[in-house]
């Protein structure tokens, strides 16, 4: 392989991380190209709004963050190829190369993996049947087609929350399902939804079914207190329990935790030369537009450090 053909940086996942680490390796007038699958932005696009990335004193559509981000790397000269997922990750000869799903072999010399996490299943019955027909992940996609309809959202956490309240603008009622009595998601966060009286707590349950034909029309839930039973009747089904670590690719290279996460500090070093981790694919206590876009610009840097010593 020729040396113009080779990459210095590979960037894998077009999420606030990834392009970071493309916007500094551009100034940094390395060659680098980045693989995006799906949208610019990655999970952030789904989010409606962002209220805590600062610069934003309003807020700013999660959809609007990755292709800001994009034009301003693009603006440097970063390479960008967007519905390409890299399908296998090898290292031979001291390279690393990249499959793409579309056959294509890319080839560098270094790479930022900063692929995210996706939403875990519940793994409950009827649950993956009705995905689409009603059970969703993504209330920025999907909630305007419960507009005068009662929902459920599963879990605790700060997605779960604020999506129940963004939620509130289509249905008459949202439960909220939480297996414990008190939640995880930020005090602030919790006020809105607490404040909200299309919001009604089911605490301490846990889903068993989602019950429906061609729809969803119903959510068995369980007591963790007393294990009865009840059916709330409702159209559609969000789910928020949390994330998977999006590692698979680089799992036979770099050591990864028990959840998936990549074993990385943040300095964003693997345990493999040459590959770097940012992001919410690598282990860290904090997992926020904030702290990605710090893991992007770390990521560039070591890489180029990496580079120096080829
Ligand atoms: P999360 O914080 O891990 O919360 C997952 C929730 O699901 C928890 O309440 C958990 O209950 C519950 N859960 C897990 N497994 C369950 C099961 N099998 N059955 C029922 N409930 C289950 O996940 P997340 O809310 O998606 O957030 C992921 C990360 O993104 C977090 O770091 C979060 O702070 C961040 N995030 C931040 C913002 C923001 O800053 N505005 C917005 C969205 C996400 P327990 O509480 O009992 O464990």
């Amino acid at each position: 392989m020729t040396d113009e053909k080779i990459y210095d940086i590979l960037i894998l996942g077009g999420g606030p991380a990834g392009l970071t680490a493309g916007l500094y390796a551009a100034r940094a007038r390395l060659k680098c190209v980045l693989l995006e699958r799906m949208m610019m932005g990655g999970q952030i696009a789904t989010t409606e709004m962002v209220e805590n990335y600062p610069g934003f004193p309003d807020g700013i559509a999660g959809a609007e963050i990755g292709p800001l981000f994009e034009a301003q790397a693009k603006r440097f000269g970063l390479e960008v190829r967007q519905f390409q997922e890299g399908s296998r990750v090898e290292r031979r000869d001291g390279l690393l190369f990249v499959t793409c799903a579309n056959g294509d072999e890319l080839a560098a010399r270094s790479l930022v993996i900063a692929t995210g996490s996706s939403w875990n299943p519940l793994g409950i019955p009827g649950e993956e049947r009705l995905r689409g027909a009603g059970v969703s992940y993504c209330a920025t996609c999907d909630g305007a087609f419960f507009r005068d309809q009662d929902l459920a959202v599963i879990g605790g956490g700060n997605s779960a929350i604020e999506e129940a309240v963004f939620l509130t603008r289509f249905a008459t009622k949202v439960y909220v399902i939480h297996r414990r009595d008190q939640l995880r998601a930020e005090k602030v966060v919790q006020e809105k939804a607490f404040a909200n009286p299309k919001i009604e707590f089911v605490w301490s349950h846990v889903p068993v079914e989602v019950v429906g034909g061609d729809g969803v029309e119903g959510l068995k839930v369980k007591s963790v207190k007393d294990g009865s039973e009840r059916l709330l009747e409702v159209a559609g089904v969000f789910i928020y329990v949390g994330m998977k670590a999006n590692s698979e690719l680089v799992a036979d290279l770099v050591e990864t935790d028990e959840r998936g996460y990549i074993v990385a500090g943040e300095d964003t070093l693997t345990s493999c030369l040459g590959i770097f981790a940012a992001g919410d694919v690598r282990t860290k206590p904090l997992r926020q537009v904030a702290t990605a876009v710090a893991d992007g610009a770390t990521a560039a840097a070591a890489a180029e450090k990496y580079l120096e010593t080829l």
